[in-house]
């Protein structure tokens, strides 16, 4: 036994009739210390003014705030540690969307931005170019985003999609009619792989539309950044694509009217807000394929509006998973070889570039010289990975959309957003090292055309049981939200979201993953407490409490 906690039961009946806490410690500190200092302090409990107003706490039947803080200290009983800790979540509740709502009324009188005046006839002449109509769901969402430009408030608009449902289009149109009302736009993306992509398309696809496309990252040349910057502060580029280099570089505007993040869940709150400030309130458009329920995304991300595409483009297949161990390796390679013959393409992905001698995984690096290279040696087998610079990777991927590889063997550079209709092959080496949504963004890569695709996982041997099973469970389904779901409740809000991003600390009694209809419930409550009275006249105490723990953060969230 290490550092044993231990009593003596000399007066036995008064401590073992107690229930005793028992609290998260660090070193130098011990339970009795915690236990002494808590004590001390609950005797000043009666100072403690309620701040919950009262038909919250009639309507939740919770504890009044001396017996609720006591009862999670040193409850009377285990009914009375319940209770508490059930009034202890609707506070949290109460005060952090006291917050959320003010700010939002702060956003609303606070910001005005610039309703912008266009025909939309420049973002119909793309679509008409496109060999394909938009989904009623492509187009529902665009409707949204039109009537937001249109508006003199600021648009703050999610748009959630599953993987491969087209939100790019989407964006596309919002980002032509803006050009069209004279403003600029900036596109910010996670990675330079992605945002050359971007680049591309958009320079083909708006060529005609007399629209100028430019792209920025982190390793173009000096020469050539301080050009572009010029050309940018002077109004010559209307559309600037490009990665943290947006934000790190000192870019300025012309006139920056609309502000896309894409694949927004890798970007955190104030990478965000720069980019936001690089205009003055510019219409703000975030898209991501981790869907989230729509009061989880109210709760974190405070004011936003949500349009969801829920529709798949026409002839789209699901893609087939299945779950593999390394006894079935030789059969799978087979499998590839033939999709290869049939003109599609694979992709092998791998948690690690080179062999590490710290875990005993399988790399990128190993498996393409010493057994893939071979493996496919009638095909064109390429390899890309982070450590590559944006030029080299940028090669690869052309060659691997266009040109003569077949196979790419890669890190997870490519999870997100790589569009290559081709490739109806997904391989994932060691699948217990990712998460579930980073899987299903894996698997996304491919079943981008009407053509049957597969993703095949392999789970080492000495996986555990529970992991095991989650995988398989992933397997059986393609529907993105099911698995936003399952990834929630297996690793938690904390990690699915990475809440501290977002400049809000994570709950100390609310478990987003199932306290959500509460939130919800309370949210509502709030907002009709402050229809009546915005300003909180009735509500000293509240106020009080939600300033002395929010104030700073206000800000923060007010601009999310
Ligand atoms: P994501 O939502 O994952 O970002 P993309 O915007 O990259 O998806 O679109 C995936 C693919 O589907 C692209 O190749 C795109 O051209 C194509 N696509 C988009 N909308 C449609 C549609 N309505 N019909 C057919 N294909 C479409
Ligand atoms: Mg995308």
């Amino acid at each position: 036994m290490k550092s044993p906690d231990f009593h003596i039961l000399a007066d036995k009946n008064s401590y073992i009739k107690m229930i005793h806490p028992v609290y998260p410690l660090t070193k130098g500190l011990s339970q009795q210390i915690v236990k002494n200092i808590l004590t001390e302090a609950l005797k000043y409990l009666s100072l403690c003014e309620e701040f919950i107003p009262e038909n919250i706490i009639e309507k939740y039947s919770i504890l009044p705030i001396t017996t609720r803080i006591k009862g999670v200290h040193f409850p009377k009983t285990f009914y009375h540690r319940d209770r508490a800790l059930f009034s202890m979540k609707v506070q949290e509740a109460v005060t952090f969307e006291t917050a959320v709502l003010l700010s939002k009324n702060n956003a609303k009188t606070g910001f005005t931005g610039t309703a912008k005046n266009f025909l939309g006839d420049l973002s119909e002449r793309f679509v008409k170019s496109l060999p394909f109509s938009l989904t009623s769901a492509q187009k529902k969402a665009y409707s949204d985003i039109q009537n937001d430009l249109r508006d003199k408030l600021p648009m703050n608009r999610l748009l959630q999609g599953d993987v491969g449902s087209g939100k790019t289009v989407v964006a596309q149109m919002a980002m032509l009619d803006t050009v069209q009302a004279g403003f600029q736009v900036a596109m910010m993306v996670p990675t330079s792989v992605l945002a050359r992509q971007h680049y591309a398309k958009l320079t083909e696809e708006f060529s005609g539309l007399d629209v100028n496309v430019s792209l920025l990252l982190g390793d173009t040349k000096d020469s050539e950044k301080n050009d572009l910057k010029k050309k940018i502060e002077t109004g010559q580029v209307d559309i600037l694509i490009g990665t943290h280099a947006l934000i790190q570089e000192n870019v300025l505007f012309k006139n920056l009217g609309l502000a896309v993040i894409d694949e927004q869940h890798r970007f955190g709150v104030n990478q965000r807000l720069c980019l936001i400030n690089k205009g003055i309130s510019p219409d703000f458009l975030v898209m991501t394929a981790t869907p989230i329920p729509r009061t989880l995304a109210l709760t974190v991300y405070g004011e936003l509006d949500i349009s969801t595409i829920d529709q798949m483009p026409k002839g789209r297949k699901n893609v087939i998973t299945r779950t593999i161990d390394d006894s079935k390796r030789k059969e799978m390679y087979s499998f590839v070889r033939e999709e290869l013959n049939n003109n599609n393409k694979a992709f092998f992905v791998y948690p690690l570039i080179e062999e590490s001698e710290k875990v005993d995984l399988k790399s990128a690096q190993e498996m393409y010289s010493s057994e893939l290279k071979n493996e496919f040696s009638d095909y064109g087998v390429g390899i890309i990975h982070g450590k590559m610079s944006s030029s080299e990777k940028n090669e690869i991927m052309e060659n691997f959309s266009k040109g003569s590889i077949n196979v790419l063997v890669s890190t997870t550079v490519i999870e997100v957003g790589i569009d290559i209709p081709q490739a109806t092959v997904m391989v994932v080496e060691h699948a217990e090292r990712f998460g579930l949504s980073q899987l299903h963004q894996l698997r996304g890569r491919v079943g981008r055309s009407s053509r049957q695709s597969y993703c095949f996982l392999i789970i080492s041997d000495n996986t555990g049981d529970e992991t095991k099973q989650k995988i398989i469970e992933f397997a059986s389904t393609t529907d993105g939200f099911k698995v936003a779901d399952m990834d929630l409740a297996w690793r938690g809000p904390g990690k699915f979201f990475d809440i501290q991003q977002h400049g809000i600390d994570e709950f100390k009694f609310i478990d987003l993953s199932q306290d959500i209809l509460l939130i919800s419930s309370i949210r509502n409550d709030i907002s009709c407490l402050l229809s009546d009275d915005p300003d909180m006249k009735k509500y000293p105490n509240l106020r009080k409490e939600v300033y002395a723990k929010y104030g700073k953060k206000l800000k923060l969230i007010k601009a999310i």
